[in-house]
């Protein structure tokens, strides 16, 4: 089995959203990147950190989903991360309202020995100096892919752009691409970003789906349209899992089988929206999954006569 390192936060999360409001629950890039993967028979491992509040049974449940924690450090005397995040009634506009750092600020990660030579390193949302430490402790990664998210762009850019020079693939949304590019067009800004280092860009537009760039080539898919979506929180996070669990399985890391990894990211992270958190994400069947791939067939198929 591939191996497939996966770095980014293990959180707890508050969520408002025009359904609902959630106490302090599971949450966090790592988690939700690490579970959407352990859909493809790929030999995930979770690097990150979490304080000695974080309950045992979170863990178990990541490990439920056969994900090493190995790289998971447990910080005693220190409070997990935390993230609080509102949503509008337009649900691709939240407002954070709250990120403590906590024992994410002083965390060096260290990558277990035997992973160190995975093919595939899944660099999930957290501050950019942790993913370079990362990848500097990998042998010979075939492929990286960064997810990253304004937060970092506006309290550590000069490090984040050091980070994406090194990593094939970047996955971010299209307020960030801006951000990020200074360009409107997502055309031009998926250019400017390419220039940065990554030979592949993939912009994720929420409910209108996501883009792939690569040189002077472009692919699209939608998102499937839902009646119901209750939390986007992790959308993107799964998303990023969907697509490099895929890549890590599958080995190929071609234009082409890149679409299709960006169709499975969209795949599941049409799952992870209709529940609050992970919830629907930890009971999702390969029976689910495969129908909703064929959803997606028919939804974008179509003849000219
Ligand atoms: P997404 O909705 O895909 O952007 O991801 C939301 C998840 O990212 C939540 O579970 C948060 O715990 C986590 N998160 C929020 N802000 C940050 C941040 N600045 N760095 C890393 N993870 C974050």
């Amino acid at each position: 089995m591939s191996k497939l390192v996966i770095v980014g936060t293990v959180a707890f999360d508050t969520i408002e959203t025009p359904f609902g409001k959630t106490d302090k629950i599971l949450g966090g890039a790592a988690t939700y990147i690490g579970i959407s993967a352990s859909n493809f028979e790929v030999d995930g491992a979770i690097v990150s950190v979490v304080g000695g509040d974080f309950p045992e049974e979170n863990i178990d449940l990541l490990k439920d989903k056969g994900i090493n924690v190995e790289g998971l450090e447990i910080v005693k005397d220190g409070k997990t991360f935390f993230w609080s995040g509102k949503y509008h009634n337009d649900m691709n506009v939240r407002d954070t309202l709250t990120t403590d750092l906590n024992v994410l600020a002083d965390f060096n990660p260290v990558v277990p020995q035997v992973y160190s030579d995975a093919e595939v390193v899944m660099l999930g949302n957290l501050h950019p100096m942790v993913q370079m430490g990362v990848i500097e402790q990998m042998q010979n990664p075939k492929l990286i892919v960064l997810d990253t998210m304004n937060f970092w762009m506006d309290s550590a850019l000069a490090d984040l752009k050091s980070t994406i020079a090194k990593v094939d693939v970047i996955t971010i949304n299209d307020e960030e691409a801006r951000q990020l590019s200074g360009e409107y067009s997502l055309v031009t800004a998926a250019k400017k970003i390419m220039e940065m280092g990554p030979a592949f860009v993939v912009i994720k537009k929420g409910e209108h789906g996501a883009l792939l760039f690569h040189k002077d080539e472009m692919f699209y898919a939608p998102a499937l349209p839902l009646a119901e979506v209750f939390d986007p929180t992790g959308a993107g996070d799964t998303f990023a899992g969907g697509f490099s669990g895929y890549l890590a399985k599958t080995g190929d890391f071609s234009f082409e089988n890149m679409k299709i990894a960006v169709i499975y990211g969209s795949v599941l992270a049409s799952f992870c929206v209709e529940k609050f958190g992970t919830e629907r994400m930890v009971n999702l069947s390969k029976k689910d999954v495969q129908q909703r791939l064929e959803q997606f067939k028919k939804l974008t198929q179509f003849k000219i006569h």
